[in-house]
Formats: C-alpha cells, sequence, structure tokens
C-alpha cells in the first residue's frame, strides 16, 4: 500500500483474459479498489511497489452455477460432523456458520464472484447480504432467489429451492416474487433434471409460452434469465425465447444450428462438466443406478458439447456445480482435459463468466475494471493445477483489498 492508498503491483506475468498474449514484467495500479493502470515494468519500480517476479496475475475467477447452501451432501467434509444417535436436534443456524465457512473458502481459491443458481430458504441471499454489509468477507454473490420451474417431481425433493408455477400469467407471478425477494436475475427449469428419477430430462418441461412470460417479464424489468437445459427439447425453446444463459445443454452438440444461434445471440453456456462427473463417478452409490447410467451418457455429451459450443464461437463460462466450495477451479481443468487450451479455460472461468453474470467490469484486467484478482505463485498457463493448488494461490484481492493468500503479509496484513 502507498500514499493515497493505491496499490502497485510490478514485475508480474499479467494474464489480461481479454484473449490477449501473457504480458511479462507488466505493471498494475489499483486505485479506490479498481485497475487504473496496465502498463510494463520499466526501471525501478515506484515506492511502495509489491514485486511480483516469477509471479502469474490474473482475474479472480468467477463461478457461474453455483450452489450456496449450507446443504454440503456433496461436500463431503466441508460441514459438521453427521450428527451421532442419541445428539439433540442441530439448530437449523449452524447453517449461517457453514455459510461463512463457505465464503471463506470462495475466497481462499481465488473465487471473487459467484452466480448462485438456487438455494434453499434464499440462503444465498442472506449471505450476499452479510457480505455486502461486511460481516464476513466472501465473494460478490448474485443470486436467483428461488428456481422457476412446472409443477414436477422435483418440486417435491428441492423444497424451497424452487417456486413451482403454471400457465405465462404464473409464471410472470413468480418472476415477480423472485425481484421482490431480491434476486438479481432468474432461473427457470425448461427441463426436467437429471437428479431426478421421476423426471425426464429429454423434453421440454416448460411451455414455449410460459418459458416466454418468464424472459419477457425478467428482461422488461432488466434482469437477466439462466435457463436449467438438458435435451433438445427445451434448448430450442430456450434459443427461441432468447434467455441468456444455458445452464449444461449437454444436448447442444446435436443440433448444431442452435450452437451458431447462440453464438449469434450472445447467449452464454455453462457446460458444468463437474455434476456430470458427480453423478457418474463420485456419488454413484447415492443415486438411483438408472440415473448413474444416465449421467454416464451424460457426461460423455457434455464434452461432445464443450468442444462444439468452442468451434461455434459460443462464449463459454465456468460453473463447477459440485463441491466443496473452494474446489471450483477443478471445472477449469475439466475444461483443459475437455480440449480447451489453458488460455481458453481461463477466459471462460473470468470474462466469460462475467458474460454469464452481466457484469463487465470484473473478470478482465484493464483500466476502469474492479480490482478483483488473483496472484498465483507459477504460471496456470504452462501447469493449469496451479489453480487448484492452495500453497500457490498467493494471494487473492477483492475490490483492491488483499483477502486471501500468504501474500498478505507483504501488504502488513
Ligand atoms: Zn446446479
Amino acid at each position: 500500500m502507498i500514499a493515497g492508498g493505491a496499490v502497485i503491483l510490478a514485475d508480474v506475468r499479467l494474464i489480461d483474459a481479454t484473449g490477449r498474449a501473457p504480458l511479462d514484467g507488466a505493471l498494475v495500479r489499483i486505485e479506490d479498489g479498481r485497475v487504473v493502470e496496465v502498463g510494463v515494468s520499466s526501471g525501478p519500480a515506484p515506492e511502495g511497489a509489491i514485486n511480483l517476479e516469477g509471479r502469474t496475475l490474473m482475474p479472480g475467477l468467477i463461478d457461474a452455477h453455483a450452489h450456496v447452501s449450507s446443504d454440503v451432501k456433496r461436500s463431503p467434509g466441508f460441514g459438521p460432523p453427521p450428527a451421532l444417535a442419541g445428539e439433540l436436534p442441530r439448530p437449523r443456524e449452524l447453517g449461517y456458520f457453514v455459510l461463512a465457512k463457505t465464503a471463506a473458502a470462495l475466497l481462499e481459491a481465488g473465487v471473487t464472484s459467484v452466480r448462485d443458481v438456487g438455494s434453499y430458504d434464499d440462503e444465498a441471499i442472506v449471505l450476499r447480504e452479510a457480505v455486502r454489509l461486511g460481516l464476513v468477507a466472501g465473494p460478490r454473490i448474485l443470486s436467483c432467489g428461488r428456481i422457476i420451474s412446472a409443477t414436477a417431481p422435483g418440486g417435491v425433493l428441492f423444497g424451497t429451492m424452487y417456486r413451482e408455477a403454471d400457465g405465462p400469467e404464473e409464471m410472470r407471478k413468480a418472476v415477480r416474487e423472485q425481484l421482490r425477494r431480491g434476486a438479481d436475475f432468474i432461473k427457470l427449469m425448461a427441463t426436467g433434471a437429471r437428479s431426478v428419477l421421476a423426471e425426464d430430462p429429454e423434453p421440454a418441461q416448460m411451455t414455449q409460452e410460459e418459458i416466454h412470460a418468464v424472459v419477457d417479464e425478467a428482461h422488461r424489468m432488466g434482469f437477466r434469465v439462466a435457463a436449467h437445459v438438458e435435451g433438445l427439447g427445451g434448448a430450442r425453446l430456450v434459443v427461441a425465447e432468447g434467455v441468456d444463459t444455458i445452464e449444461h445443454g449437454l444436448s447442444l452438440h446435436r443440433e448444431p444450428e442452435l450452437l451458431e444461434r447462440m453464438a449469434a445471440r450472445g447467449i452464454v453456456l455453462v457446460p458444468t462438466l463437474s455434476t456430470f462427473h458427480d453423478l457418474a463417478e463420485r456419488f454413484t452409490d447415492l443415486f438411483a443406478p438408472a440415473l448413474v447410467d444416465q449421467a454416464k451418457r451424460q457426461l460423455e455429451e457434455a464434452y461432445l458439447t464443450l468442444m462444439a459450443a468452442h468451434g461455434a464461437g459460443v462464449t463459454l463460462a465456468m460453473g463447477h456445480d459440485s463441491g466443496p466450495p473452494g474446489d471450483n477451479a477443478i471445472e477449469l481443468v475439466r475444461m483443459v482435459d475437455g480440449g480447451l487450451s489453458a488460455m481458453e479455460a481461463i477466459v471462460a472461468a473470468t470474462r466469460g463468466s462475467a458474460r454469464a453474470l452481466g457484469l463487465s467490469d470484473v473478470g478482465v484486467i484493464e483500466p476502469g475494471a474492479v480490482a478483483d484478482l488473483l496472484v498465483l505463485d507459477g504460471d496456470p498457463l504452462t501447469d493449469v493445477h496451479v489453480l487448484r493448488d492452495p500453497d500457490r494461490i498467493w494471494m487473492v484481492l477483492r475490490a483492491g483489498e488483499a483477502v486471501a493468500g500468504r501474500g498478505r503479509a507483504t501488504m502488513g496484513l
């Protein structure tokens, strides 16, 4: 920190996530939480500058598909140990401490923004407000409130995560209810979910009139729409109705014309590869065998769609849709395993995800951008696994403030 509250990061390898090649020996000046200058270090570093020789600077990661929730069933070891027989029931409010731990874990992993696509009891909105009010340190959180679904079996399993509605007028009301509870965007279930035995994820679960009503109501009020889509029946409808992001979208490789229209309309795809690994490989004992078999097929399709979408020029975003919180970058690694270059996967996890969130001033490092930044020990372009190694997450800045990483010591923190 130098006079006037500015932070200068000097002599660092810069990945600005605009798609440009990395810049070595870069100098980045931050004032009032924003990047004000990006250049090349020349001559002696300015007084007070933090020398980052040998390190890499990139935008903080943005998870575009997360469930910010105290329900940590798919994050073994992250929540409290399971209750033993004879213990008194756990107070429900313990969940808020799990949420605080989630916020910390995300920051420590370099995740500076998260788009919550469904949580129970408005927990994501509660955590968003706790962060906004300075009660806990955490990433920027955008929440959909409750997921808007047709009356469907998933409503039984997901309870307060869902708002069931039927018919265009009720859909409009459901959108308005989410805005009333403080949602940042709207999420709809265009098809059934792969994790619900009684749902078929292939056909559209909402009618075109219903999807139209949701999109029209949200867009008219200035809010974006995320669509859960598995089968092509739903994909065709949401592309026609102009949603802003498609979640999962694994079938899209079967209909390349849809990918071309997504690219032309700027519809972002959040492939969520990790969630298919969860059902197909990781939690096979928790799910009905038919769902595990289905997930194995879907896993293959999700990777085919990743590269088909990439080839068609669709903007890709990183969405972990798994646990534990803080392991989000495994999704970025999987995008590389699937065929993206490390740079392409990093751009997806930063600028691409920012587009999914509808934000233009995060996810890149350029003058005017919010200084949500990640400093790594090493170079993720040569070894993308650096992003998953807690020891290599050297410093995380949120709006110019060092919030995690051992490099905070150099700022006297
Ligand atoms: Zn999800």
